[in-house]
């Protein structure tokens, strides 16, 4: 059974949000830090989505919005705007990017009130700010680059009387956030005095490292007799991410002869599928007790659409989205050979000593999961593996696969 999708392209849509992993920045400073300098940057090397308060403000005035006529004075003055309306147009934009790879936040948070928004607002989207690089430049050189810069940028705000006032809101308002995110343990401090790019080296190389904390989920797919348990367990090893194999679970609570492990000894038994009714709870207890991993690799669930459409919400409450998806391929033929000799071994599984269990197995990824990885080929993309030679030949070409999310941009 083959499985159609009426509307693929909202699957397509979804794509990039639930496939890549969310890089979230505030860049912290005062005005004249460089920060508009350097998120361009940023903003190019990460894709990230740029917001910058001040340059939403300045649009708001300049299609004299009601939001935009209710802070002209106080921006002209050099005061801070209120968080009521710097609420208003942040949610604005972070509603039309839904897609967004993540965020940069220029001159974002400026006051207590402003960092409890932020946590409220990435918390909606099932994310959290990765860092607060705080760039360090001196009140008399910040005035004095304002100054400069006030020669040419047109910008009203950027005179001495203004300019000072800013400074001074920054001094009082501002800058006591910075113990936020220090007890937060994600502020990182730059020495802005330095030339841009020495600075903006800094900056890429603390993103990059932020990037590459952000957890994966990777799904190992194919047919039993595949390679995928053993590959599946061979990279959690290399690449230090839980290995979340839902029938190594089950054994061990067989092992452990828990009431859950003889309803599945009986069900193994007959070589069906265990319902999801006791492999979901078995998967969100992993999930919940794996804080702090570098990501989880799974095989042998998603089994079914049902299943792939809970895994894809306990990922998100984890802020793992699904990053990689492999599937073995092997022939059919070649598959049978495998199952009848591991039948054979002391590898013999309880649900592969016949061959009428060896089938049902195959016909059941056939039917079930098949429809599973044609759903996750238009959500997340799959990448095709030829799992016909060695161990180590497969290995080799899922090992560079999984390592190409540790890169740089390569989640994006
Ligand atoms: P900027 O371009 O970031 O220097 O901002 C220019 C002006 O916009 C500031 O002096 C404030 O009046 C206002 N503004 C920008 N962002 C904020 C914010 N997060 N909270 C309050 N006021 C802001």
């Amino acid at each position: 059974m083959r499985c159609s999708f009426d509307d693929i392209a909202l699957f397509r849509g979804l794509r990039r949000a639930t496939g890549s992993v969310m890089l979230n920045i505030a860049l912290f400073g005062p005005p004249g830090a460089g920060k508009g300098t350097q998120s361009a940057a940023l903003v190019k090397r990460f894709n990230l989505c740029y917001i910058s308060t001040g340059d939403l403000l300045r649009q708001e005035l300049a299609e004299g919005s009601k939001l935009g006529t209710d802070a002209r004075e106080i921006i002209a003055s050099g005061g801070l705007v209120s968080d009521e309306i710097i609420v208003q147009i942040l949610e604005k934009t972070i509603a039309a990017n839904p897609t967004a790879n993540g965020f940069l936040f220029d001159g974002f948070p400026r006051t207590a009130i402003q960092a409890y928004i932020l946590e409220g607002l990435m918390t909606k989207l099932n994310t959290s700010l990765d860092c607060l690089i705080n760039l360090e430049v001196p009140v008399e050189e910040s005035l004095r680059r304002l100054i400069e810069r006030g020669k040419s940028s047109g910008r009203s705000d950027d005179n001495e009387t203004v300019i000072r006032n800013r400074l001074k809101e920054y001094h009082d308002k501002t800058l006591p956030v910075l113990d936020f995110y220090e007890q937060k343990g994600v502020r990182v401090d730059v020495d802005g005095t330095q030339d841009i790019e020495t600075v903006r080296d800094e900056i890429e190389k603390i993103a990059r490292t932020q990037y590459s904390k952000r957890p994966v989920g990777v799904v190992v797919f194919g047919y039993p007799g595949s390679g995928r348990g053993s590959q599946a367990k061979a990279l959690a090893k290399e690449f230090g991410l839980e290995f979340v194999a839902t029938g190594r679970m089950l054994e061990e609570e067989m092992a452990a002869d828990t009431g859950v492990g003889r309803k599945v000894r009986a069900l193994y038994e007959s070589g069906q599928l265990v319902p999801d009714e006791i492999v979901i709870p078995l998967i969100e207890r992993r999930l919940e007790n794996s804080e702090g991993v570098r990501g989880f690799i799974f095989k042998g669930v998603p089994r079914t659409l049902v299943q792939s459409y809970i895994l894809d919400g306990l990922m998100k409450k984890h802020d793992c989205p699904i990053s990689k998806v492999l599937e073995i391929e092997v022939p059919m033929l070649q598959l049978v050979e495998r199952l009848d000799q591991r039948s054979r071994t002391k590898r013999c599984m309880p649900y592969d000593n016949g061959t009428d269990k060896i089938v049902r197995r195959l016909r059941d990824h056939e039917v079930k999961t098949i429809p599973v990885i044609e759903k996750y080929e238009q959500v997340h993309g799959v990448t095709k593996i030829d799992g016909t030679g060695s161990f180590e030949q497969v290995f080799a070409v899922c090992a560079r696969e999984v390592s190409s999310l540790f890169q740089v941009g390569g989640r994006l």
